[in-house]
């Protein structure tokens, strides 16, 4: 196929992506959206396979397909949804590593040490000169795609929550180390670009910039892992990016800005929503160990209830919010939910939804969640539409929510997510929180809304209490 063929079919790729982009930004063109990117993708795959530049043995190309399509396809059957963000982290760790392996081979070609290193077919695939723009496309891609790589898997370990990570934190002077790390990285870079012949120092790049990813995200907690989340996704793209400068492959070098555009933009939303500084995240304060234990704020406070208690608070209630969070997407509530709406609404109830945008394990979580529950898109209310009208609510319902209603974060300035914006439920005349117990959630904090006078708990597993409460409303 000619090259000019290529870059059109590669042109029409992009415009595929942008229209995916563009159909991604509401939920009902959502899925229209996500379809028209996969058939961009889809169209750059097939036709990259036709590139000149690619050798005529395709034997290692249709392996890789054929071990990724296998490892894809059971991950995707196999996923809890609740395991998404995890996931993502993990693809966004997997494009930081393609770009580092693919940079580094192309850096080995160019310098004619392909041979013997590489198998001939990825050999012939790359540019064979080490031109200025090689050289500065291939240290931003090894640079780039290592800390992308080491941080995801950290942010990977963080939302898995497994336990050795709750231990490690960052330690006091790591912005120093943090900072020297950088600067020898950016001295390595410079090196590997006037004197590409020692191929060595690639790797002595890539071995700081993973030590630097590790070491940027490791003390990043509390509540601020989406901004992090966003940004890995960010810094994928931008690798990805430099890795189509590489290559000298349009559909690349359009696709990873596109990436690293939309993170970035992705970033700067949820910063706001956190209403914290990019900066603030990134090298703010070490989490705050400190404030009062689950004891000084439980002891003795917490009132529970039961199914027909709640369905008789439902009995006198006009207005009525439900706040979902992490917990109902664990439970896997959204069904019962939508139930328990319909009820509410049939006696003339008004149901609304109250939706953080940091509610749950990634951007979205709640809307996709309530989404595939038919629940009407109307009655999602974003967090600054809702806030002003809590004390106007009968009754809020707290479905697996913790830190997104905790009050700590207007009231505690050493709080780890101290100014983070919350949903005001506890304004609401009653709130009733549906848990299995008095755990804490994401940020590891207690949460004083679960004790205060207007408060009662409803424990158990979000899905068996709501279908008991539905049962209860019908009895009722
Ligand atoms: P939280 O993580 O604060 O709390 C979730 C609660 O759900 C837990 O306290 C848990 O309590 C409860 N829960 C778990 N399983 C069940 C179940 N089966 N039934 C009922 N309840 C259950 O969730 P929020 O949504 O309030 O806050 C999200 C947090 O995650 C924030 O700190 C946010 O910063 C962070 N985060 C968000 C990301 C995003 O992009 N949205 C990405 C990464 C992190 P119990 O065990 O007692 O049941």
């Amino acid at each position: 196929m000619s090259t000019t063929l290529i870059n059109v079919a590669y042109l029409v790729a992009s415009v595929l992506f942008i229209l995916g982009l563009k159909g991604l930004t509401h939920p009902r063109s959502a899925v229209r959206g996500n379809l028209l990117g996969a058939a961009g993708m889809a169209v750059a795959t097939v036709v990259t396979l036709f590139d000149p530049q690619i050798s005529d043995d395709l034997t290692l190309v249709f392996a890789g397909l054929a071990v990724g399509t296998v490892i894809g396809a059971l991950l995707a059957v196999r996923i809890e949804m609740t395991a998404m963000p995890q996931l993502v982290a993990l693809f966004n760790g997997f494009g930081g590593i393609a770009s580092v392996l693919v940079a580094g081979g192309a850096l080995y070609v160019a310098m004619g040490a392909g041979s013997g290193v590489l198998p001939d077919a990825v050999r012939d695939a790359l540019p064979q000169a080490a031109t200025t723009q090689l050289l500065v496309a291939t240290v931003a891609s090894g640079l780039i795609g290592a800390v992308t790589f080491t941080g995801s898997l950290v942010a990977f370990a963080k939302l898995q929550e497994f336990r050795f990570m709750r231990k490690v934190n960052g330690f006091p002077g790591g912005q120093v180390v943090n900072a020297i790390l950088f600067v020898a990285s950016i001295g390595v870079s410079a090196v590997i670009t006037m004197d590409p012949t020692q191929l060595e120092m690639y790797w002595v790049l890539v071995a700081i910039a993973s030590v630097l990813g590790v070491l940027l995200v490791i003390p990043i907690g509390g509540a601020d892992m989406p901004v992090v989340i966003a940004l890995l996704n960010s810094y994928s793209g931008l690798a990805a990016s430099a890795t189509g400068f590489v290559l000298q492959n349009n559909v690349l070098i359009i696709a990873g800005s596109l990436v690293g555009a939309s993170g970035l933009i992705l970033t700067q939303i949820m910063c706001k929503a956190m209403n914290r500084s990019l900066t603030n995240v990134l090298f703010g304060k070490l989490e705050a160990g400190g404030g009062a234990s689950a004891d000084e704020v439980y002891a003795g406070k917490v009132k529970s209830t039961s199914a027909e208690e709640v369905a008789m608070l439902f009995d006198t209630a006009q207005r009525v919010v439900v706040v979902p969070g992490y917990g109902l997407a664990v439970a896997q509530a959204q069904h019962a939910v939508r139930d328990m709406t319909r009820i509410l609404t049939d006696r003339g109830v008004t149901v609304e939804f109250g939706i953080h945008p940091v509610a749950g394990r990634m951007p979205g979580h709640m809307n996709v969640l309530l989404a595939e529950a038919d629940i009407p898109y109307e009655s999602l209310l974003e967090m600054d539409i809702i806030n002003p009208t809590f004390e106007q609510v009968d009754v809020t319902l707290v479905i697996g929510a913790n830190d997104v209603v905790n009050p700590v974060a207007r009231t505690d300035p050493e709080s780890p997510i101290a100014g983070m914006p919350i949903l005001d439920v506890d304004k609401s005349r009653t709130v009733v929180v549906v848990k299995r117990s008095l755990s804490p959630g994401f940020a590891g904090i207690p949460n004083p809304l679960f004790a205060a006078d207007n408060t009662l708990m409803l424990f158990g597993d979000g899905k068996k209490a709501l279908i008991e409460l539905n049962q209860a409303l019908k009895e009722g």
